[in-house]
């Protein structure tokens, strides 16, 4: 009963429709990954650590989403795992996502990785997928992550995936929370959301965006009334499409 009438009071304070969420004075302007959309191949290679790996059906959802998004060639190479000890795991994904080499990896490690990375193209269009069973903030170890997309790594694209916080999302199972953070993530290195009129500090203001930051209420709301959040918003869309109809321009 509880519930119910929770749900009737969020329903007559939210009305059906969800306004976005206000920018404030945190908008922001990023540009589209040109690079990524109209690649002409993205490798994607898959790190498990200590055995932290999402369930297929959400890996498989993401890909999908990669290749809709993108030139629909997308090259899954056979992943690996590492097993490393629990106190150097953070400081390990931290220094290789920023191209910091493989410090914090015993021997054994380092040669499963090197092999690896020898089939795998050094270039922006390829993604180094780590799935982690803890993952924090680096000044801040009390402050988990769910997923980090490292901007700055050098020769590949590096994203990290938290299973314990993902796992721990509350009210919807696990498949649907890592459908949601493995396609998140990858939109952040698309690009979008890209114009200031939706961007507040890197992500979307529209609640019913795969892009939006964190769960509030009102974005329950959108949830109970529109279901997940499992794709782009209607305007990080227009500007995922606008970029791959650039594609042929880039050519020469
Ligand atoms: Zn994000
Ligand atoms: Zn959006």
């Amino acid at each position: 009963m509880k519930y119910i009438l929770g749900f009737l009071v969020i329903w007559l304070l939210a009305g059906c429709t969800l306004s976005p969420k206000p920018l404030g004075d945190e908008a922001k302007t990023n540009f589209v990954n040109g690079n990524i959309i109209c690649a002409k191949q993205i490798d994607i290679l898959q790190i498990s650590i200590n055995g932290a790996k999402p369930p297929k059906k959400a890996f498989d959802f993401s890909i999908k989403k990669l290749k809709k998004y993108t030139t629909n060639n997308v090259i899954i190479h056979k992943s690996i795992n590492l097993t490393i000890e629990e106190s150097k795991i953070n400081k390990f994904i931290h220094n290789y996502g920023h191209s910091r080499g493989m410090d914090y990896l015993n021997d054994k490690n380092k040669g499963i990785l090197k092999e690896a990375l020898e089939t795998l193209p050094k270039n922006d269009t390829s993604f180094i997928m780590i799935y982690t069973p803890k993952l924090s903030s680096l000044n801040n170890p009390n402050k988990r992550s769910r997923g980090i997309a490292f901007y700055n790594s050098y020769d590949y694209k590096v994203v990290a995936y938290n299973q314990t916080s993902i796992s721990d999302a509350p009210v919807i199972t696990d498949i649907q929370s890592w459908k949601i953070v493995l396609t998140h993530e990858l939109g952040h290195h698309f690009g979008v959301p890209a114009q200031n009129t939706h961007n507040k500090a890197g992500h979307c203001t529209s609640r019913e965006c795969i892009m939006y930051s964190k769960p509030d209420w009102q974005s329950v709301v959108s949830v109970i009334f529109k279901g997940m959040p499992y794709d782009f918003c209607k305007l990080c869309k227009e500007e995922l499409q606008e970029a791959k109809n650039r594609c042929g321009a880039i050519a020469i």
